[in-house]
């Protein structure tokens, strides 16, 4: 038995000791960041848009934040791009080169290098990722991971370009840990992972309105969910690095594109019906955007960016060796954006948060996709690994040294 004496004096001891320890190493707190990809984001659609006052909550981020375009890889789709910027290696080093690598759906089994979420979960940072392409199946972070595109399932037995339901998933975890799996059934409901497969050019034939509407239709219903989603992991469970994405923007483009009669593959009966489904698109995302503000302080850094953009057709298919690698699968393409020359289609990049220069342009094809990883490490005041072939892309940053200005 401890005499009482003895076990006052411990007890004072350890009371004061969480006081203490925050006086001698007291640890700094770690920065927030909340990244949000946007599959495809194409700067030449959302420029007017921007300039039109149609996306209020981007705007508001690039006024006080760094924008500008994002140098991709080549031939870029998003399971290459994605784990490139995972990893910021090549796709050749980290192993997902595409959507099918040896014949298989590129999943996360295939990483040869280390992924960004993991050197941060190993730093102590929680980790949230949600809907994020080629995390499939899961792996453990030191939070929650929900995956994203290449998730295969019910009706969607490949997993490229379709869309399982949550309780649909087959052949490995959509969810870490799996004791979320009920809790995100029960309170956000049985969601779609990915956005909808588009429709066979068969189909389409003599229904061209009432398929494309019908479409549209349920990819704003897969936007909502993940609205609801996203809104409710940054509610229920905040963690210090958030990465949540988005891939319907993508689809939309590669067969509505609003394209003109001069471009190749112009087909009135299908590309005069919505002009607007492809703008809106962006419209759309903006909504979603503004959902995820509410959960941004001025000590949360915001990171949204695009793996690369997407444009109307613009190479000999018959002599590209990439021609067939991407979604056309079955569905009449008339944009597309795996070119050889990946500097034909930028993504984009946006970031404001403690310590970021505001209104500041990034020009020309400065900052690359290789240089997301590292960005992010930084702001944990993490050293880029010596295998990243990104750099930090210290001019967005009032002073290179001032890496987590966070005032708490
Ligand atoms: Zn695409």
């Amino acid at each position: 038995m401890v005499p009482s004496k003895l076990s006052f004096l411990l007890s004072v001891f350890l009371l004061a000791l969480p006081a203490f320890a925050q006086q001698q190493t007291a640890p700094k707190p770690k920065p927030r960041v909340i990244v949000v990809g946007v599959n495809g984001m194409e700067l030449d659609i959302i420029r007017p848009l921007l300039l039109k006052g149609q996306m209020p909550n981007l705007s508001s981020v690039i006024e006080r934040g760094a924008y500008g375009k994002l140098r991709t890889v080549s031939a870029p789709n998003c399971p290459r791009v994605y784990s490139t910027i995972f990893t910021s290696t090549h796709p050749e080093e980290n192993g997902v080169t595409g959507f099918i690598v040896g014949g298989i759906t590129a999943n996360t089994n295939m990483l040869k290098e280390e992924p960004v979420w993991s050197m941060l979960s190993k730093g102590g940072i929680t980790v949230g990722m949600a809907n994020v392409p080629a995390t499939f199946p899961v792996l453990p972070v030191n939070g929650y991971m929900i995956s994203g595109m290449l998730t295969r399932g019910k009706n969607c037995e490949d997993g490229v370009l379709c869309a399982p339901k949550l309780s649909e998933v087959m052949g490995g975890d959509a969810v870490y840990p799996k004791s979320m799996q009920p809790e995100l059934l029960k309170n956000v409901g049985d969601f779609y992972i990915d956005c909808e497969s588009m429709p066979a050019a068969g189909d389409l034939k003599g229904h061209e309105t009432e398929l494309i509407d019908k479409w549209l239709g349920k990819v704003q219903l897969i936007r909502e969910q993940q609205t609801k989603l996203f809104d409710y992991l940054l509610t229920a469970h905040p963690t210090e690095f958030t990465f949540l994405a988005q891939s319907c923007e993508d689809r939309v483009g590669h067969w509505l594109y609003p394209i003109s009669p001069f471009n190749v593959g112009y087909n009135p009966s299908l590309n005069n019906v919505r002009l607007d489904a492809f703008p809106n698109q962006y419209i759309a995302f903006d909504k979603v955007l503004g959902s995820i503000l509410k959960h941004v302080d001025e000590n949360t850094y915001l990171v949204i960016f695009s793996d690369h953009g997407i444009k109307p057709l613009r190479e000999f298919e018959e002599k590209d060796p990439h021609a067939h690698m991407d979604h056309e699968k079955t569905t009449p393409v008339i944009a597309k954006h795996d070119f050889a020359d990946g500097d034909d289609v930028p993504g984009s990049f946006f970031a404001m948060g403690p310590g970021i220069k505001h209104d500041l342009r990034l020009m020309g094809l400065a900052a690359s996709v290789y240089d997301v990883a590292p960005t992010l490490l930084h702001l944990y005041g993490i050293e880029r690994p010596k295998q990243m072939r990104g750099r930090v892309l210290t001019e967005i940053f009032e002073s290179p040294d001032n890496r987590v200005a966070v005032k708490k």
